[in-house]
């Protein structure tokens, strides 16, 4: 390690023993993970580029049964390109941050259409794309082509903060650690350097109790040395979760249809369905005014307890009514009318619906 004066701060920057550290620890331990490739064949973007999409904000273990199923279904960006959005929302139902599937249609389409089923190498070409982020850009740009660049995610900002011993708290830290990174963008291997910072932080450095014992940059790392790595990166306290209520409205009709609800196409779970609901706000309609505004007339009764969900910003408490109304029934909500559908039980399963939704519907239904 080499040692270089920045503004205040006193850096290390990693020798090419370091690189050379990592990028052998790596080709021994990496994870085996359905879009890398084995050996020295190259990576297809596509796979790269979904699979980066899917990644943010999930964990690997959530995103990989998608991935397999998308892989399987769409196996080029070509074929993704040309399923319906209404097929591509459902089969990403389930997986969150749901603006990720529509952009991440909007996406294929456009390499389909303008690049002729080729995604662009360059970070700031990509960054065009709908979807793709300076974080994902660099990442495919990188991993897929090559390109001297390092991504810097969550992983890889804890080990750049404990290798370098960088106190300063996030987010102000966060680009001195991403100039750190890109010292770690090495030439031709710079996709699997920055693989392997990202399977170091994920299996090694791990948030809570690193094991420093299996590093194998560990006689590198200034916060070992001084004996501070659990304390990084430093990070100012969370604020509390605000909390919304809301009431939906569980009706189904008798031949067995439950009614739904598309979403805004902007903001939260957009175009995404939904079982009918007020608004989520800090205290709950008046019931007589909630229930005379149903979207259905019908006998509603409450199902008793309620449904918690927590969302990145808020923590969600929904109180489900119930109805069973007869086929004839017609819809009150006029406003809402043009975005609401039957959807038949059996159907549910396949439908767009988001997980809290997918809560609802089984809470409400639970005890039939
Ligand atoms: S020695 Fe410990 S704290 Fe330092 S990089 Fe390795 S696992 Fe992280």
């Amino acid at each position: 390690m080499r040692s270089v004066a920045e503004g205040q701060l006193h850096l290390r920057l990693p020798g090419r023993e370091t690189v050379a550290a990592v990028l052998a620890w790596y080709d021994r331990e990496r994870r085996d993970l359905p879009w890398r490739t084995a050996g020295r064949r190259k990576p297809d973007p596509y796979r790269v580029w979904l699979s980066e999409i899917m990644l943010q904000q999930t964990t690997v273990k959530a995103v990989i049964p998608y991935y397999e199923t998308f892989l399987a279904r769409w196996p080029t960006v070509e074929a993704l390109a040309a399923a319906p959005l209404e097929d591509v929302l459902a089969a990403w139902a389930g997986l969150g941050y749901y603006s990720r599937a529509r952009n991440l249609h909007k996406c294929a389409r456009i390499v389909a259409e303008r690049h002729g089923g080729r995604f662009p190498a360059t970070r700031s070409e990509l960054m065009e794309l709908p979807g793709i982020g300076p974080y994902t850009a660099a990442a495919i740009a990188a991993i897929a082509f090559g390109a001297s660049v390092t991504p810097v995610d969550g992983n890889i900002e804890r080990v750049m903060a404990r290798l370098f011993a960088v106190t300063q708290a996030l987010p102000a830290a966060k680009s001195q650690l991403r100039q750190l990174a890109q010292t770690f963008a090495c030439g031709a291997r710079s996709g699997d350097c920055a693989q392997a910072l990202m399977d170091l932080g994920a299996t090694i450095c791990t948030p809570k109790r690193p094991s420093c014992l299996m590093c194998p940059i560990a006689s590198d790392c200034a916060a070992r040395a001084q004996g501070i790595e659990a304390l990084l990166p430093m990070r100012p306290a969370k604020p509390e979760r605000p909390s919304r209520v809301g009431l939906a409205y569980l009706a189904m009709r008798e031949d067995g249809c439950v009614l739904l609800r598309r979403r805004p196409e902007a903001g939260l779970l957009g175009g995404m369905l939904e079982v009918p609901s007020t608004a989520w706000a800090d205290v709950l309609p008046p019931l007589k005014e909630a229930l005379r505004t149903a979207p259905v007339q019908g006998d509603w009764w409450a199902v008793p307890e309620t449904v918690a969900h927590v969302f990145t910003h808020f923590r969600l408490e929904v109180l489900v009514y119930r109805a069973i109304v007869p086929v004839t029934a017609g819809l009150t909500f006029w406003a809402d009318a043009g975005r609401c559908q039957w959807v038949p039980r059996r159907d549910l399963h396949r439908a767009a619906l988001p997980s809290v939704m997918r809560k609802i519907i089984a809470h409400g239904l639970r005890e039939q």
